[in-house]
């Protein structure tokens, strides 16, 4: 298969953007405006994501990563303009951890499952970053894409600098991995922070409310709309109750040997980190 339109599933969401999805749960999302377009992460760079961009859009192309994990930046460097929160670089680099699940897993569990790569993919040389280059972009701060403006919306938590994009205009959230629900919140790696979690839900629900968006679209599953996004209510509510230490965790590790506690909240599974909250 090749490298583009054959290994990325891609999927219209608005009028004017676009699911692209790699290895069918690593998601970014590409929105277009009059003058350029804004791509939102980079995957986990085995395709040719830039190739795949300028399929869907003549238009210049900025990268904005919502956060640094491996599973968001590995195109990146395909990219001439890469914007991100300053918490989630060092003076424009990136060092790439594999934190979580571990690529050399998801390439093993892709091949047992049958599934096939890019031609030109090597599985044996697979490997991401560092990412260099990376300007800082503040919170809070609007993008202008011409016809087009979105927000930035700073979504601490999960990772100290992650961004949502909120395109107000068509009720639309873009929330990278500020929450899921089958894989439940992970708040147990370095830069996590179930306070600034609380706070971040409670800004979200704010702005729901206020009929800011009616869907969120993540990376990695389905996107939520309408009633269901009462889950963030549902989500900052447990997290309170953790907080108080109101809720009971077992001690666990994450399956990759990074030790947590993991509550449930709703059914979800949340892991924190072992001792603090
Ligand atoms: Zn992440």
């Amino acid at each position: 298969m090749n490298r583009t339109d054959e290994w990325y599933d891609v999927e219209r969401v608005t009028d004017r953007s676009w699911r692209i999805a790699e290895g069918t749960i690593f998601g970014s999302y590409l929105i277009e405006g009059d003058d350029r377009a804004l791509l939102i992460d980079a995957g986990i760079g085995i395709g040719d994501l830039r190739g795949m961009a300028a399929e869907l859009t003549d238009l210049p192309v900025t990268l904005l990563l919502s956060h640094a994990h491996w599973d968001h930046v590995g195109n990146a460097s395909q990219f001439d303009e890469v914007l991100a929160d300053g918490r989630e670089h060092e003076n424009g680099r990136v060092e790439v951890s594999y934190i979580g699940y571990h690529p050399s897993e998801w390439i093993a569990d892709w091949q047992s499952a049958g599934r096939e790569f890019p031609d030109e993919f090597d599985p044996d040389g697979y490997e991401i970053g560092p990412v260099t280059g990376i300007e800082t972009v503040a919170p809070d701060e609007e993008i202008d894409l011409g016809g087009v403006t979105v927000e930035l919306l700073p979504v601490p938590g999960h990772s100290p600098g992650q961004l949502a994009v909120l395109d107000r205009e068509q009720g639309v959230l873009y929330g990278g991995d500020v929450f899921h629900r089958n894989h439940g919140l992970y708040v147990h790696f370095e830069g996590c922070s179930v306070e600034s979690y609380v706070d971040t839900f409670d800004r979200l629900i704010g702005l729901w409310d206020a009929g800011a968006f009616d869907t969120v679209y993540i990376s990695h599953e389905r996107p939520l709309s309408g009633e269901d996004l009462s889950l963030l209510e549902t989500f900052r509510d447990g997290l309170d109750a953790v907080l108080a230490d109101d809720l009971e965790y077992e001690q666990v590790d994450d399956g990759t040997g990074t030790p947590a506690r993991r509550y449930e909240i709703a059914g979800y599974p949340v892991l924190t980190k072992p001792d603090i909250v």
